[in-house]
């Protein structure tokens, strides 16, 4: 990683983790390592500690990781996060969050076999890293994220004890994480996003909120962009159109571009000539009803008037 950028406050050890709200008893460990880092790690069936790490879970998952798992079942996205997720609020603004659910009644997830993960092939970002992370960060004044690495030191995990010396880019490897860090970046671009926009731009709306929500399930994404009001509204072309329709992949990052568009305004989907207009004229009736009750609710009794006229 570079630090000679002129201009703009390196990252380090000391700093960069004052970013994040990391809790005050934290296994992270206060040290940033990049993809050239030596670690020591080893994991596999037979170590003493095995499944330990997945006996009391606290998964953050990523809409991306939502879609692997329902594809690993063959349901939609919705059916996996009724199944196997719940919701939280990742701020005080209510940013709708999404945790794996453990098994009823316990702490345990709900994958974990005597043979380990039944959904190996499929299991979410945090379980490919762990006992590391990654965080995006973006430099003061860089337009580009940069990623960072870090370590969850657990007493329980052994496998930090093995005499086997990687990279963190092996690891990554190993792990099969390339093509979630890919999805999953815009993800946390828009997060990162929201939370930066602050108390100056006030909470965000509970139509952001919702719109935000729309990532989780991407199946019903993919149906809201076949409906008739998303192709009256935006110039889709062919090649697009069959990448939403048939890849998945495809279908994530236009969900993203989209909830970009929509929420802060980047425009890079095109919108028909002369259909916000048309969509205007159509809901007219709704907005103005919308309107009407907003004004209703929140409008202050006139203080001249006596309590019983209202
Ligand atoms: S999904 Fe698999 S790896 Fe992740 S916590 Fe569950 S059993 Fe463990
Ligand atoms: S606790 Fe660590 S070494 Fe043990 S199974 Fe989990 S990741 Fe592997």
């Amino acid at each position: 990683m570079s630090d000679d950028k002129s201009g703009v406050t390196p990252f380090t050890d000391e700093n960069v983790f004052e970013s994040f709200d990391l809790p005050f008893k934290t296994a992270v460990q206060p040290q940033q390592l990049s993809l050239d880092s030596k670690i020591s790690f080893s994991c596999y069936k037979g170590i003493k500690c095995f499944n330990a790490c997945c006996s009391s879970i606290d998964i953050t998952l990523t809409p991306y990781d939502i879609l692997r798992m329902a594809r690993h079942f063959d349901i939609p996205t919705w059916k996996a996060q009724l199944q196997y997720t719940r919701p939280y609020e990742m701020d005080f603004h209510g940013m709708p969050g999404t945790k794996m659910r453990p098994v009823d009644g316990g702490a345990a997830c709900q994958f974990m076999t005597d043979e380990g993960c039944s959904i190996y092939e499929d299991r979410p970002t945090a379980c490919r890293y762990y006992p590391y992370g990654t965080m995006g960060m973006h430099r003061k004044g860089a337009s580009e994220f940069e990623d960072l690495y870090f370590v969850v030191k657990e007493d329980h995990c052994k496998g930090h004890e093995e005499d086997n010396e990687i990279t963190i880019a092996e690891f990554r490897k190993q792990q099969g994480v390339e093509i979630y860090d890919e999805m999953n970046r815009e993800w946390l671009d828009i997060i990162i996003k929201k939370r930066s926009a602050g108390p100056t731009v006030g909470a965000p709306s509970e139509r952001s909120m919702q719109l935000f929500s729309m990532s989780y399930d991407l199946d019903g994404f993919r149906l809201f962009t076949q409906g008739d009001g998303f192709v009256k509204m935006f110039e889709i072309d062919n090649d697009l159109r069959k990448g939403i329709d048939e890849n998945d992949e495809e279908l994530t990052r236009f969900c993203l571009r989209f909830l970009k568009q929509v929420l802060f305004g980047e425009h890079t989907i095109k919108v028909k000539e002369g259909a916000a207009k048309e969509r205007y004229e159509e809901r007219k009736d709704i907005i103005k009803g919308k309107h009407d009750a907003n004004v209703e609710k929140y409008s202050l009794r006139d203080p001249t008037k006596g309590v019983d006229e209202g």
